[in-house]
């Protein structure tokens, strides 16, 4: 015993002096050297909202470990390389970035990559459905400009979301890459470490890049609220990547919706299977690819959704209270402007909310700086006339009137700044200084509103968020318009590669035969 406590204290020692060593030449040791860079957002470019760089939230150097619980400084992979941590940007679903934004933290990104090389791998963390003003494919963009860094020797393995889209350029330029395999992404951070394992194994066993990349794009452009991988056909498509991932001989496989509130020709569909054995390769590829188009009919959204017309006609006319309507189409969670005021005219316009005996409806919400002003000069009680919404998106319906009693202003939201209740005739409309989701029941009675008493709660939202889930009676999604609007055949694309289903009826069948990517190197 004494003995192999002796050992193991001399094995110490002989670790600490080889430490030592390596610190005394100047840190550098065995490990190989790993950078990370990444910016996130999807952009929707049907909306007239743009983004700006303070809604990235970059965080720099050290500050990047944050995003990645699996790299934190005890963990087993923080110790397997040296990390490089550049600039990780994060930003909400909205608009368009402007060229500004990008430029600057590409700039910001590049700047630090120059300054530490060389690499032997870089962790390319993105979302892949960022649009930028002038700019097509950004993420294809960015990672060339990294490659111009880093050269072609360094493995890019890179994370995405399966909301994202992958370009040609971007399979060709990046050596590993995989996407969520859930929707909703309960598995984000375990995809972002299968992507970090993958590289670190490729590095560490010395076999390099993967010798294969199987790419095909498959012709479907399809909305998050229609294919969750908890419903059918979602669930099984999804069920098939992970055991096709651990073949032997096959990295990884991947399936991506794709990001339908875009208009370029990257936007559909995507399956990609790396690895070293290009029969599996392209197999695997081909098997995954043909599962989706097989099951393309299947997808439906995960509730009943129709026109606002037909929603207002079945809440108005149903025993079930609170009816709860989702207003998808200006989502200002999935990218759309938050204003649109195309919903509520409807709403204010028929003859059964004009009078204050008519059904309750809450309205939430609409923002309106200038209105919530008048109002603060009224006071509670107090009556108004004046404009509120489509600051941001007027294209369906211009700003709207508001002539009411003012039931409500409350002070201090974070989002919301101040809010106003206004009633006119039956409905209670809630308008904020600033946009702002209302997607907890304390949103609406803090305002003095009992949204539980209330016949109809009409909410800018798409797939209901729990709190609500839980409290509504009956629920149906309407197809309103907007920046997200979940009906794509009234998007205006131009650019999209047309066939595509379901825009385009009878279309043939595609080729679906996989494409081999050239490996990053082979220039
Ligand atoms: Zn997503």
């Amino acid at each position: 015993m004494k003995n192999i406590l002796l050992s193991v204290l001399l094995l110490f020692v002989a670790f600490g002096c080889k430490k030592q060593s390596n610190e005394q030449n100047g840190g550098k040791n065995q490990l190989p050297r790993i950078a990370i860079a990444g910016l996130a957002i999807e952009s929707s470019t049907f909306s007239p909202a743009l983004t700006h760089e303070e809604a990235f939230h970059a965080k720099v150097s050290e500050d990047v470990f944050s995003f990645y619980p699996f790299l934190s400084p005890d963990s087993l992979n923080r110790k397997r390389a040296d990390w490089i941590p550049t600039v990780r940007g994060h930003a909400l679903p909205g608009g368009i970035v402007t060229k500004e934004a990008y430029e600057s933290l590409v700039k910001k990104t590049l700047d630090m990559l120059k300054n530490d090389g060389p690499y032997d791998g870089f962790f390319f963390d993105i979302h892949g459905a960022m649009s930028v003003e002038g700019l097509d494919d950004p993420e294809g963009d960015f990672i060339v400009r990294v490659r111009e860094v880093v050269g072609t020797k360094t493995i890019i393995s890179t994370s995405m979301d399966l909301h994202g889209n992958v370009s040609w350029r971007l399979a060709e330029n990046t050596d590993l890459i995989t996407c969520y395999r859930m929707a909703p992404h309960e598995d984000a951070l375990e995809s972002k470490k299968r992507a970090v394992d993958n590289l670190l194994e490729r590095i560490e066993s010395g076999k390099g890049k993967p010798k294969y990349k199987a790419w095909i794009p498959i012709p479907i452009l399809l909305p998050g609220e229609k294919t969750s991988t908890r419903t059918e056909p979602g669930k099984s498509l999804y069920a098939g990547v992970a055991p096709a991932s651990i073949q032997e001989g096959i990295v990884d496989a991947a399936i991506w919706i794709g990001y339908a509130w875009a208009d370029e020709p990257r936007n559909h569909a995507v399956v990609m299977v790396t690895g070293d054995d290009k029969e599996k390769v392209t197999n695997t590829a081909e098997k995954l690819a043909s599962n989706f188009w097989k099951v393309r009919e299947d997808f439906e959204f995960i509730a009943p959704a129709a026109s606002l017309n037909e929603c207002l006609e079945m809440a108005i006319a149903s025993k079930k209270h609170p009816f709860i309507i989702s207003d998808m189409g200006d989502n200002p969670t999935a990218g759309g402007a938050g204003d649109v005021t195309w919903t509520l005219t409807e709403i204010l316009a028929r003859s059964e909310f004009k009078s204050a005996n008519g059904p309750s409806l809450i309205y939430a919400s609409i923002p309106g700086p200038e209105f919530v002003e008048k109002a603060i000069e009224a006071g509670v009680g107090g009556k108004i006339n004046a404009y509120a919404g489509a600051a941001v998106d007027d294209r369906f319906a211009p700003p709207i009137q508001l002539s009411g009693t003012i039931e409500a202003i409350e002070y201090g939201d974070q989002h919301a700044e101040t809010e106003v209740v206004v009633k006119v005739g039956s409905v209670y409309v809630i308008v904020t200084k600033k946009r702002k989701p209302y997607h907890k029941e304390i949103d609406f009675t803090r305002l003095g509103l009992n949204p539980r008493e209330t016949d109809i709660v009409v909410v800018k939202i798409g797939y209901l968020v729990p709190e609500l889930y839980n409290m509504r009676a009956d629920w149906i999604m309407a197809l309103t318009p907007g920046g997200v609007d979940q009906d794509l055949e009234r998007l205006p694309y131009k650019r999209i590669k047309r066939p595509m289903f379901p825009l385009d009826k009878d279309m043939k069948d595609p080729d679906l035969k996989a494409q081999l990517v050239p490996v990053s190197d082979h220039k």
